[in-house]
Order: C-alpha cells, then sequence, then structure tokens
C-alpha cells in the first residue's frame, strides 16, 4: 500500500454528477424542499436497487441514475458544492482505512481532470454552470486540478456547438478549461454532427478524449468514425477490434475503468480484460475509478451489502483500482511494481495541457 499510495497518479475520468459522495446527495435532498416528492422516491427506489446487489443488469443501467442526481444540483450553489466535494474526496485525504485496513489515509490521486457536461437550468445558464465549476476547480492549483467540458450524445448540433463556443470561450479567457469529452448513452444520438465542433475544439488547443465501444452493440461504423477525429484520449474502448485498433493515430491513452467494467457487465473477468492488449503492446492507458462504481460500491460498504473485511471497500478508491494490478490472480493482474509505476506515469503524461 505504501508503494501505491507513494506513486503520483492522475484520475482522469471522473464524471463530476457521477462522483457526488452519498452524504452530499442526501444532504442536498434534505435541503430542496422544491425537489418533486417522486424524485427523491426515484432516488430511494435506485438506491435500493443497487443495495440488493453489486452488479447492474448492464451499461445502460447506469443512465437513469443521473435523471434522479440532476434535480438536486440544478442551482449554482448546489452545483459549487458537489464540485467541491467531489475534488476534496479526490484530492485530499480524508477518508479513513476501511475496517481491517491499517494504512494512514492519502489523497486518493496527484491530478485530477474533472468533466462536466454544461446543463442550462431553470437557476443557470451553461456559461454559469461552468463557470461556477471553474471558481471551484481553480482554487486548487493547475497540478491538481482542470476541468473537461463533456458533450452528450444526446445534444441537438446547437447545443453541442454551444458548449463547444463556451470551452473554447473560456480557455482563451484564462479559465481551467483542458479538454472536450463525447459522453452519454452509447445507443443515443448521432454524433457525426459534432465532428466539425470537436475539430474546432482542438484547434483552438484542447484535448479530445470520446467515450467509444463501451457497449457491443454500439461498436460499429461509428467507432471508426470517431477514431477519424484523431482523439487524443479513449473512454473504455472495451469493444474496439483489430481493425479498429489499427487506425490508431498516435496512439490515444485509454482510460481503463476496471471495477466499473465488471459492475456493468461488460467485462466478465480480469483474464479477458482489453487491458490486456494494451499492456501487452505498451499502449498508453490511464487507470481510473470511474465514479460510479465508487458511488455503487461505496453504498454496498455503507449499508453492509459488503463484508468490510472484503477487497471490496478498497476497491472503492483509485488505490483500490491499482492494487488489483499489483494483486496476484485470481484478486489481480500480478504485475511487477515496475509496471505499475510506469502505468501511474502513464496517467500523468496523458494530461491535458
Ligand atoms: P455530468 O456530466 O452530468 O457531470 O456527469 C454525468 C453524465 O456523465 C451522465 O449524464 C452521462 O452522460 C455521462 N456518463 C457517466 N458515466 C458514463 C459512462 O459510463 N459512459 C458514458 N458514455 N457516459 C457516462
Amino acid at each position: 500500500v505504501d508503494f501505491l499510495q507513494s506513486l503520483p497518479k492522475a484520475e482522469l475520468h471522473a464524471h463530476l454528477n457521477g462522483s457526488i459522495p452519498l452524504q452530499t446527495l442526501v444532504d442536498l435532498a434534505h435541503e430542496r424542499p422544491t425537489v418533486p416528492v417522486d424524485t427523491t422516491d426515484e432516488i430511494a427506489e435506485k438506491i435500493a436497487i443497487l443495495r440488493s446487489g453489486l452488479t447492474l443488469d448492464g451499461i445502460l443501467d447506469f443512465f437513469p441514475l443521473f435523471r434522479a442526481i440532476y434535480p438536486l444540483t440544478s442551482t449554482p450553489s448546489a452545483l459549487s458544492r458537489i464540485t467541491r466535494d467531489v475534488l476534496d474526496s479526490f484530492l485530499k485525504a480524508q477518508s479513513v482505512p476501511p475496517a481491517g485496513f491499517t494504512y494512514a489515509p492519502v489523497p486518493e490521486c496527484t491530478y485530477i481532470e474533472l468533466r462536466t457536461t454544461p446543463r442550462a437550468t431553470a437557476h443557470m445558464s451553461r456559461h454559469t454552470y461552468l463557470t461556477t465549476v471553474l471558481d471551484e476547480v481553480e482554487k486548487f492549483s493547475a497540478d491538481q486540478a482542470a476541468l473537461i467540458v463533456s458533450i452528450d450524445r444526446r445534444m441537438s448540433e446547437a447545443d453541442a456547438k454551444e458548449c463547444v463556443d463556451l470551452a473554447i470561450t473560456l480557455r482563451a479567457a484564462g479559465r481551467r478549461v483542458v479538454g472536450l469529452d463525447l459522453c452519454g448513452d452509447p445507443e443515443k444520438g448521432d454524433v457525426v454532427t459534432f465532428e466539425k465542433h470537436f475539430k474546432r475544439g482542438k484547434d483552438a488547443g484542447l484535448g479530445v478524449t470520446l467515450h467509444i465501444a463501451e457497449a457491443k452493440a454500439s461498436t460499429t461504423a461509428e467507432s471508426l468514425a470517431l477514431l477519424g477525429w484523431r482523439p487524443d484520449r479513449l473512454g473504455h474502448a472495451t469493444f474496439l477490434s483489430d481493425e479498429h485498433k489499427a487506425l490508431f493515430f498516435a496512439d490515444p491513452c485509454i482510460e481503463i475503468c476496471l471495477t466499473s467494467n465488471f459492475i456493468t457487465k461488460t467485462v466478465q473477468s480480469l483474464e479477458s480484460h482489453h487491458i490486456r492488449y494494451y499492456l501487452a503492446n505498451d499502449h498508453p492507458i490511464a487507470i481510473c475509478v470511474r465514479v460510479e462504481s465508487r458511488f455503487i460500491l461505496s453504498r454496498c460498504a455503507e449499508i453492509g451489502a459488503v463484508d468490510t473485511d472484503d477487497t471490496l471497500p478498497f476497491r472503492t478508491t483509485l488505490l483500490g483500482e491499482y492494487a488489483q494490478l499489483l494483486a496476484k490472480p485470481p484478486l489481480g493482474l500480478g504485475l511487477r511494481h515496475e509496471q505499475v509505476r510506469r502505468i501511474a506515469a502513464m496517467s500523468m503524461e496523458a494530461r491535458f495541457k
């Protein structure tokens, strides 16, 4: 553990609204009497579902969760608060070790690129959304935190354009926007119309990361088209074929979320995980905790669905994801210390500027 803690590492795949500590979410639900009752009921129902087991039926089960969270984070003050709490949860040592573990708490990572989709709500414009998040991000040094603007696949082209315009303008004004992300339900939207806007972002110096090939069914011609955008990084890339990989331009770093892949059942085992291909080919990767796995596992640990002496609570942190690299099979990949050191260094190298 000392070794893993000592490694400088970057968390590059944290979705803001998916990373909110549970207590913050509960507090917000209590503080917002204006939130319709059925919304809090919906949250309770989702929590009950999550409590009942560690896995979801599949990756598409994630997306309805956000419909329950968004009404709670639709004001500037709630948005400031969640951004603060999420950044603190990654960058400040505040957690106590799980029962049975004796390691001293340290920050989860050295650096985080937080990503979020700017939402216009009844209380704020997309511009206000982004400046509110940036105000919190910029309380940390540039060596610690930066922001990626996410474009949801369900957006219209006009909305995607507005988000990219904002990212470019804010960056030009000296705000700490470092990249663009394509996210959202992989079965929704027609992303081809977004290409020119991502290209404009790239030309303006923004890094580009794309969720790609997350679900088997959505890994078709679209993946080939997305690779043509020359992304700097790829999220998940679980089902990319050899044909896709042959099209890699300048070896995009793959953001790997081990635990999340198992929870969403997109990968069945460490033996069959696509990380093995990238390790074998010395291809850049970044290990990321991926929010919702943190979210779900911490809930399970909290209500005792997981034995706290188990390794599972350990896996709710970035440290835990790295522990799976080092642990001997079948618990982990059994990599050597120098390999894990190299992987952590790759995450730092893949940061957007
Ligand atoms: P937000 O951008 O609102 O801060 O974070 C939540 C959003 O991130 C979700 O609405 C969804 O669009 C996106 N997101 C979270 N997890 C995933 C994922 O596993 N795959 C994809 N494609 N998008 C995700």
